[in-house]
């Protein structure tokens, strides 16, 4: 059987002499893999198609087990993002939890939409060679995003255990083990917890209830990025 995925490439490892096997994620069927023959002899036509952190219609021969490559052709190269070193850290960096947070194949056109409108918001970036910590932003925002869409509710509006609506100014903590913000007053029982998160707590509601492409223009101070990254910590050793 041909199958025909609209994918996103994720990653490549070497296998045998000349092979290649291709992690990608893809609009038809979530997360998987295949085998790129002869993809590492100099001359291979496809594998320029198949480069991590391009947007690919990829062409597969499936019988059983893992499916051979016989076609590729690039849709999106994100060649702005591929030379920028500030943007291809970060993508790497959220690539590594997105890697432990999709474990199955799935079909998720969601999660699709989110990888894609990620990696366009970051070569947008690049190609506009803005601030460094707005890639940062960017990337922890992508990230708030997939752990939602994937249903680890973030509760951010009201406190999470007494669900009073948080008052900003006050005392307001995260808890990833109660699913979100806390008040000063439910903050008291809980040890593990980020300390007076108002203002990154306010960034993770901004994250949830807006496109990607929209993050580049908040303006966020280094303690509130430092917070996030905190509470961002928090959330994925809870998950
Ligand atoms: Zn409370």
């Amino acid at each position: 059987m041909d199958y025909k995925y609209t994918s996103l490439i994720l990653s490549k490892r070497d296998i045998a002499e000349v092979d290649r096997i291709y992690n990608f994620y893809t609009l038809e069927e979530g997360k998987i893999q295949a085998v790129g023959r002869g993809a590492r002899r100099p001359n291979a036509k496809l594998a320029g198609n198949l480069e991590p952190l391009t947007q690919t219609e990829v062409y597969v021969s499936k019988r059983k087990g893992m499916g051979n490559i016989t076609g590729a052709i690039a849709v999106n190269n994100f060649l702005a993002l591929k030379a920028d070193f500030l943007a291809i850290s970060r993508v790497f960096w959220a690539l590594s939890y997105f890697d432990k947070l999709i474990t199955q194949q799935e079909k998720d056109m969601r999660v699709f939409e989110l990888l894609l409108e990620y990696l366009e918001a970051m070569e947008k970036l690049s190609e506009e060679k803005k601030a460094e910590y707005k890639f940062d932003i960017v990337t922890l925002g992508f990230l708030f995003k997939l752990t939602e869409s994937l249903g680890y509710r973030i509760q951010v509006g009201c406190c999470a255990n007494c669900r009073r609506k948080m008052v900003a100014g006050n005392d307001n903590f995260f808890s990833a083990e109660r699913g979100g913000a806390l008040c000063g007053e439910c903050a008291k029982a809980e040890r593990r917890k980020v300390k007076n998160a108002d203002s990154s707590i306010k960034l993770v509601k901004i994250f949830l209830k807006n496109r990607i492409s929209s993050f580049s223009k908040l303006e966020v101070s280094e303690k509130d990025l430092r917070e996030l990254r905190l509470i961002w910590k928090e959330l994925i050793d809870w998950v």
